[in-house]
């Protein structure tokens, strides 16, 4: 039977047992008063007995009671005991969640509202060199490296910074926040000394590699040149071969040239000045038409006389390259657009063209190193597949973007998109 049941059976008993007694003895009110006295009384101390043995946080087994009470205390301990295990449970998570990251290489520290250090691993001191004692103070004031202050001052956290370990300047960290709950942050700093280190030396090699190789190339285009120039006449064999050479060290020259400018893209410093758009585009829609036998197929149209601050020599390449792609993968008596204008927010410059296009899937493809689509039109359209990859540098070290649409054997368009602010 349930317990408020039985009480309630009890206190009626009691109840119709003073009431008989009263009424034989001719004392039934003042005997029910007394005992409602009587159990008023009782249950006021049942009620102090039970504040004294919670406040006291319920610890240990509960005193005896009777009744109802025994059940309250009974049920009270039984939800005592499963938060007690409970906690233990999570305790041991939070102590293996501490441990795990204690082991982590990779510093770890969660940053509060107002980029104050709530929590930080072990790594945290030998990366960043935060103490203990630094919980509570704002991780700016302790590590002030510019880039770090701009990067946590930005909120834009989709890219890594890369910065030196305020401990030991030799150490490279790629630093990135993650935002994760209310207003909470985790900072990851990983030590990328070593990728860092083989990064610079593949670039010095293929730097090295394609410097030295322009010397003995333009030796053997040189003597090259010069038997093919011979009076005396060439058998067929010996004319083939030569020219097959002519056209591999040409190729190789091209190769060459490619990979020098995109590894100095890759480590020279930037040179800016205002270049005149209009002006450079004019030039270079002449001689790719000149370059590539294509009179008259080039329609230029400037809606903006705009100039942007960039590196004319850069610029020039990247254009170079789109419309030179243009023109060489469409048909030969095809248009190619180009197009200059503003949208609000870009400088727009638009490569239009109606040959061949880009199956969709290719297309996050094609600005990768050495990738060409379908090897065998290869054979029939010269080129490195460095073009791209060269144009995409360039526009990253100017602040814009390739947007890419194509559409099989309709034609492609390739945008390069210039932020306002590049505006002179
Ligand atoms: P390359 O032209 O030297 O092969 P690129 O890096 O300039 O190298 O281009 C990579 C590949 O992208 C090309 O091989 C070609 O298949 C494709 N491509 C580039 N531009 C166009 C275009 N305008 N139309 C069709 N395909 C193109």
């Amino acid at each position: 039977m349930a317990a408020w049941k039985k009480e309630l059976g009890w206190t009626l008993l009691l109840l119709m047992g003073v009431a008989l007694i009263g009424s034989i003895i001719g004392l039934f009110i003042p005997l029910l008063f007394l005992l409602i006295i009587g159990m008023l009384v009782w249950q006021v101390i049942q009620i102090n007995r039970f504040e004294r043995w919670i406040s006291k946080g319920g610890r240990g087994k509960y005193p005896k009671a009777k009744g109802i009470w025994e059940d309250i205390y009974y049920h009270v301990y039984q939800i005592k005991k499963s938060e007690k295990k409970r906690k233990k449970k999570l305790g041991k998570i939070i102590d293996q969640f501490r441990k795990s990251t204690d082991a982590l290489p990779d510093a770890a520290v969660v940053l509060g509202e107002e980029d104050e250090i709530e929590w930080a691993n072990t790594a945290a001191k030998n990366v960043l060199g935060l103490q203990p004692s630094d919980r509570g103070q704002r991780i700016p004031n302790l590590i002030r490296f510019p880039i770090f202050v701009r990067y946590l001052k930005s909120g834009n956290f989709n890219e890594t910074i890369i910065m030196p370990s305020p401990t030991n300047s030799h150490i490279i960290l790629a630093v990135r926040v993650v935002s994760y709950g209310a207003g909470l942050r985790l900072l990851l700093a990983q030590d990328v000394t070593q990728l860092r280190k083989m990064e610079q030396m593949r670039k010095d090699f293929v730097a090295n590699v394609s410097h030295e190789l322009r010397t003995p190339l333009t030796v053997l285009k040189g003597y090259l040149e010069t038997l093919q120039e011979l009076d005396e006449p060439l058998s067929p064999l010996l004319s083939h071969s030569f020219q097959q050479m002519q056209e591999q060290t040409e190729r190789m020259q091209y190769l060459v040239d490619d990979l020098l400018l995109l590894s100095n893209l890759e480590t020279q410093p930037k040179k800016t000045h205002c270049v005149d758009l209009p002006a450079l585009l004019i030039k270079i829609c002449k001689e790719s038409e000149n370059l590539l036998h294509s009179a008259g197929r080039i329609e230029l149209t400037l809606e903006t006389n705009a100039h942007i601050v960039g590196d004319e020599q850069e610029l020039r390449s990247a254009f170079s390259n789109l419309l030179g792609n243009a023109l060489k993968y469409s048909p030969k008596e095809s248009k190619v657009q180009v197009c200059w204008h503003q949208t609000p927010a870009n400088l727009v410059l638009d490569i239009i063209d109606m040959g061949e296009g880009i199956a969709e899937s290719e297309i996050p493809r094609i600005t990768e190193r050495f990738y060409r689509i379908d090897v065998r039109r290869i054979n029939k359209v010269a080129g490195t597949g460095l073009g791209l990859a060269i144009v995409k540098h360039v526009l990253l070290r100017h602040d814009a973007r390739l947007v890419i649409t194509s559409e099989l054997y309709k034609g492609s368009t390739f945008s390069c998109h210039f932020p306002v602010e590049r505006l002179c």
